[in-house]
């Protein structure tokens, strides 16, 4: 192997600009949603910021302020956003980008600020999803803000599904809310009676109407649906007492009651009479799956917004540490650099950018799916109609052979004459990337807020003390406090970790996963710098480890990789999520490598930056690395018996002799095996019993590799961290304190 001369590197002078961020994030050429950005930072970083610096999350109750910013929202266009523009939305075709570089913005700020905007949606969502036709224009259109001329005020609702102690939480089945018929005169509409009581409903203090999870209470109703609840039904809607939160006070949220008649056509998505009885065209599971799956995606990214926000005020505040100090005067080390002369303090400001351009780079990858899906899935529904087949069951049967075809499509070679038939064919393209949807989505909302909210603390503790006060810069304490409520709501961590767990698993997903190994190998061998080459061995790694998992059995002779074995499939999950998310950050530069040459107006600076956010990647995926080498090792030998010095353990043991012949073939093995017994059949002192590495030999070969994958990435982190100590950043804050 040839080694080169260190190459010369550029320095990026600025943060990175609305332009790189358009570029990375692919939204370059779409003029509505820039527009769309710079609209929500105005509201973000003006009426909301202001609501916050004034104060406004000291109370959980709903004020004529927080009522205001919803307005504001209304002005901006944020609450229109998910809408056709037939129903008072401006943005035409799919809108999780669009919803995605809203929330973005306003969590850039105010995590409870985003969740307010977001709420509509979310109570929108189950009739925009699975709604009839009539339905969701009716609602749709009274959500719809006023236009001009117009007299009347936007409705607002909310999504009920979790309910008090002991029913709905993370388990959705669990449901304590009832409908019953009340009323079913032969030939008429039945009017039915619902009864629920909701726990943390988001927007309850100004919801028109809910969406509510119910299940039936009467043997004239089958299995359960989503019902819409308005305010001036007959009966109680209440919005009860606000929840006492810690964390996105500028929502509103509360545990309503409501006990209430409705007719039977607010049952969302319709019903059909079956003998007598009503059978729901969607159970509640099937609406909440359909919902959850793209709002997940957003919530992933107010978390990734909040990392990448801390940069600047973090930069400042180590700059400004010692200014005014008699020592520390214009012009020196001190008062230049202050706490960023220390090498540690920079390194840790990188792991935090890191992760939020990870995180922000996987949530922007996931929104733009979904809207490559949608459309997709449209199509599909189509066809199989077509075709006589309707419903999950039937349609997941009938899209059995084609899972085969887009495997198939997959591993073809660039010149094989099918290529351009199953590119274009809608049930293999659609078959293909809800495989990835169905992994991007609960990777985004696991990964990004939970390790986001880590990551967020770290920000926090880069400003010491007054991290932890409320006179800190861009908000951060609260913002970690947020995180958490991020990682929480729409489905806490072992709801995404139990998803992953089947979906990571399918079949065309794997054979997915398998040529992204190839694309990362082939980035490597272009593209060194960016870490691509560990990214592929850790990749490699996890993949052997998963195959690995599901054939062999703990020392008990017990399955491994079980739906019950959580220990294991979800350790599994958090450790691909690190994979994916550092995969989108690398696609991501090298998109802005590519495109950025282009744009003239970044001829200066491309370089610089490009270089940078490559090191960052680099930073990146050698922690990613970490994380999956250890959570792979854990599993790989954590379920085998320790052996102790008796006859049957030193059996296991590898002898001198043996362990030289292996050195051969696994150069380091030595360095790595502990369990070797001398000539004379003696262990030597203080060497302790471990498990055998025989059948996993492979495992160690790659364990030995991606160690030496790192290569260079603590170079890459020292460069970023010089980038960091140089960087220009504006004099103050463009929001209020
Ligand atoms: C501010 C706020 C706003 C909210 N807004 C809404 C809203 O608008 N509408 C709505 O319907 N809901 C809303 N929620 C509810 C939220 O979705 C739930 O809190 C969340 O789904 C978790 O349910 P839980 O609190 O009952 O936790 P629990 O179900 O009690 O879970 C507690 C812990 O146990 C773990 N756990 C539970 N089951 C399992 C399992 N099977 N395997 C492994 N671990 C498990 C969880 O991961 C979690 O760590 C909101 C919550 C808050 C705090």
């Amino acid at each position: 192997m040839s080694t080169s001369a260190l190459p010369e590197t550029a320095s990026m002078l600025t943060l990175p600009t609305d332009q790189v961020r358009s570029i990375l994030w692919r939204f370059a050429d779409r003029f509505d949603l820039q527009m769309l950005v710079q609209s929500a930072r105005g509201v973000a970083r003006g009426t909301v910021a202001r609501l916050v610096a004034a104060g406004e999350r000291n109370t959980h109750d709903w004020t004529p302020l927080k009522d205001e910013m919803m307005d504001a929202f209304d002005r901006a266009g944020l609450t229109a956003v998910f809408m056709e523009p037939e129903e008072g939305g401006f943005i035409v075709g799919p809108k999780n980008l669009a919803l995605a570089l809203s929330a973005f913005e306003l969590a850039w700020v105010d995590g409870g600020a985003a969740t307010a905007s977001l709420a509509g949606f979310l109570a929108l969502s189950p009739i925009h999803e699975r709604g009839t036709p009539e339905q969701a224009q009716h609602y749709m259109s009274l959500a719809a803000p006023p236009q001009p001329g117009e007299d009347r005020k936007a409705w607002r609702g909310a999504f009920a599904l979790t309910e008090p102690i002991p029913y709905v939480g993370v388990d959705t089945g669990m449901l304590g809310g009832k409908v019953r018929i009340a009323e079913w005169k032969g030939g008429e509409e039945p009017l039915l009676h619902v009864d629920k009581r909701g726990r943390f409903i988001t927007n309850i203090a100004t919801a028109n109407f809910v969406t509510a999870a119910v299940s039936s209470d009467d043997p004239r109703i089958k299995g359960s649906c989503v019902i819409i609840l308005e305010d001036g039904d007959e009966g109680t809607f209440d919005p009860g007492t606000p929840t006492r939160k810690l964390v996105h006070q500028l929502s509103s949220t509360g545990d309503p009651i409501f006990n209430l008649k409705v007719p039977a056509s607010r049952i969302v998505g319709g019903y059909t009479v079956k003998d007598g009885v009503i059978v729901p065209n969607f159970s509640h599971g099937e609406v909440i799956e359909a919902v959850f799956r793209r709002t997940r995606v957003t919530v992933g990214l107010m978390t990734a917004a909040k990392l990448l926000s801390a940069i600047e005020p973090v930069i400042r505040y180590q700059r400004s540490r010692f200014r005014g100090a008699e020592g520390a005067r214009p012009g020196t080390v001190r008062y230049e650099q202050g706490i960023q002369q220390r090498e540690d303090a920079l390194h840790r400001l990188v792991d935090v950018w890191a992760s939020g351009e990870a995180a922000a780079s996987l949530g922007f990858a996931a929104a733009r799916l979904f809207d490559e899906l949608d459309p997709l899935e449209k199509q599909k529904t189509a066809i199989l109609r077509e075709r006589g087949i309707a419903g999950g069951r039937s349609e997941m049967k009938a899209l059995r052979a084609t899972e085969e075809s887009a495997i198939a499509f997959l591993t073809m070679k660039p010149n094989d004459s099918r290529r351009a038939e199953y590119a274009a064919d809608p049930l293999v393209q659609y078959v293909l990337k809800d495989a990835e949807a169905n992994v991007l989505c609960p990777a985004t909302k696991l990964w990004n807020t939970g390790h986001g909210a880590n990551m967020m603390r770290e920000a926090v503790s880069l400003m010491g003390g007054y991290g932890i006060t409320e006179d800190c810069p861009g908000f951060l304490a609260s913002k970690w406090m947020d995180a958490q409520l991020e990682a929480t709501y729409e489905g806490p961590e072992a709801v995404q970790r139990r998803q992953l767990t089947v979906t990571m698993t399918s079949t065309v997903f794997l054979a997915q996963f398998r040529a992204w190994i190839t694309e990362m190998r082939h980035i490597a061998s272009i593209r060194p710098g960016t870490g691509a080459c560990t990214l592929a061995s850790a990749m490699q790694m996890w993949l052997w480890t998963l195959n690995h998992l599901q054939k062999v059995t703990d020392a008990a002779g017990n399955k491994l990789y079980h739906g019950q074995r959580q220990g294991v499939t979800f350790a599994m999950a958090d450790a691909l999520c690190w994979l994916l998310a550092s995969r989108c950050q690398i696609l991501d530069v090298l998109e802005l490598e590519a495109r950025g040459t282009a744009d003239a107006s970044l001829a200066d600076t491309l370089r610089g930056t490009v270089q940078f956010l490559g090191d960052l990647c680099h930073v990146q995926t050698a922690k990613a690395a970490g994380e999956v080498g250890r959570i792979c090792a854990e599993l790989v030998f954590g379920y085998k018996k320790h052996p102790s010095w008796n006859d049957a353990g030193c059996n296991q043991c590898f002898s001198v002799d043996e362990l030289a012949e292996f050195e051969q073939t696994m150069p380091g093995i030595t360095s790595i095996v502990l369990d070797v017994l001398k000539a004379d059949g003696s262990h030597p002192d203080k060497a302790g019993p471990c498990a055998s590495c025989i059948g996993e030999s492979d495992f160690l070969q790659m364990q030995n590799k991606l160690s030496r994958c790192l290569s260079g990435s603590r170079l890459a982190k020292d460069r970023a961290a010089e980038t960091v100590s140089a960087v220009m950043i504006p004099e103050a804050l463009d929001y209020p304190q």
